[in-house]
C-alpha cells in the first residue's frame, strides 16, 4: 500500500517528471449510459471506521458510476458531471462519508471539463494525496481524507493564491450548505475530544 506523502514532495517529484503535465484528470473514462445516473445520498454523519468498509459495503451503497469512480479510482467524462456548473454557495462533501473536501468559494472555472478547486477545506484532515503511476503517467492522485474515496487528480496549473488545481469528478462529490460543514466540525471536535479523553491514563493512587 502506498503511504499518504506531503502534497509538496508529490509535486516536487511529480513536477520534476513532468513539467507542463496536459490539463486532464486521468484516463479511462465511464461510457455516455453511466452518466447521467443520479447521485446518491450522502450519508449522515456518524461514528464509523470509514477506512475499514469493505469492497462488497461500497458495491452496495454506491451506484455503479460512484463505485467505478471513487472505489476504483476511474474517471468520468469530461463535461458530464453535475457538479461541473453548480455555483451554489456552500461545501462540496465526500459522496462516499459525507467529509467535508472543498469550500465553494475556491472552485473556479477550468476549462477543463471537471469540477475544479485551488484549496482544500481544511489543510490537514480534507484530502490525501499519492503518488499515481498509473496508465503510464505520474500524477498526484486525490483521496477523501476520511475513507479514502478516489476524488480525482491535483495539478500545479491552478490559480493564485495557491496555484493549484484539484481537478475532481462530480461523481464523488455532494453540496452542502455551510451549516453542515459547521455541525460537522463540532460533530469531529467531540469526537476528538472524547478519544483525548480515553487516552488519559487513569489517575495513580497514592502509595506510601
Ligand atoms: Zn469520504
Amino acid at each position: 500500500m502506498i503511504k499518504p506523502i506531503s502534497i509538496t514532495v508529490a509535486f516536487a517529484v511529480v513536477v520534476s517528471l513532468f513539467f507542463g503535465t496536459p490539463a486532464q484528470c486521468g484516463s479511462p473514462k465511464v461510457n455516455k449510459h453511466e452518466s447521467n445516473q443520479k447521485h446518491i445520498r450522502v450519508p449522515h454523519v456518524h461514528s464509523v471506521n470509514w477506512k475499514k468498509k469493505t469492497k462488497k459495503y461500497w458495491k452496495k451503497k454506491l451506484t455503479s458510476k460512484q463505485f467505478y469512480v471513487c472505489r476504483n479510482a476511474g474517471t468520468e467524462m469530461s463535461f458530464t458531471g453535475k457538479h461541473l456548473r453548480n455555483k451554489k454557495p456552500g461545501v462540496f462533501v465526500c459522496s462516499s462519508c459525507g467529509h467535508v473536501l472543498f469550500d465553494a468559494k475556491t472552485k473556479f472555472k477550468s476549462g477543463t471539463g471537471w469540477p475544479s478547486f485551488y484549496d482544500v477545506y481544511k489543510k490537514r484532515d480534507s484530502v490525501k494525496v499519492h503518488i499515481d503511476k498509473s496508465y503510464g503517467m505520474v500524477r498526484v492522485e486525490v483521496v477523501c481524507g476520511r475513507c479514502n474515496a478516489h476524488l480525482g487528480h491535483v495539478f500545479r496549473d491552478g490559480p493564485r493564491p495557491t496555484g493549484l488545481r484539484y481537478c475532481i469528478n462530480s461523481v464523488c462529490l455532494g453540496h452542502r450548505p455551510y451549516s453542515y460543514a459547521k455541525k460537522y466540525e463540532a460533530f469531529l471536535k467531540k469526537k476528538r475530544a472524547n478519544m483525548a479523553s480515553s487516552r488519559k491514563p487513569a489517575p495513580r493512587s497514592k502509595s506510601k
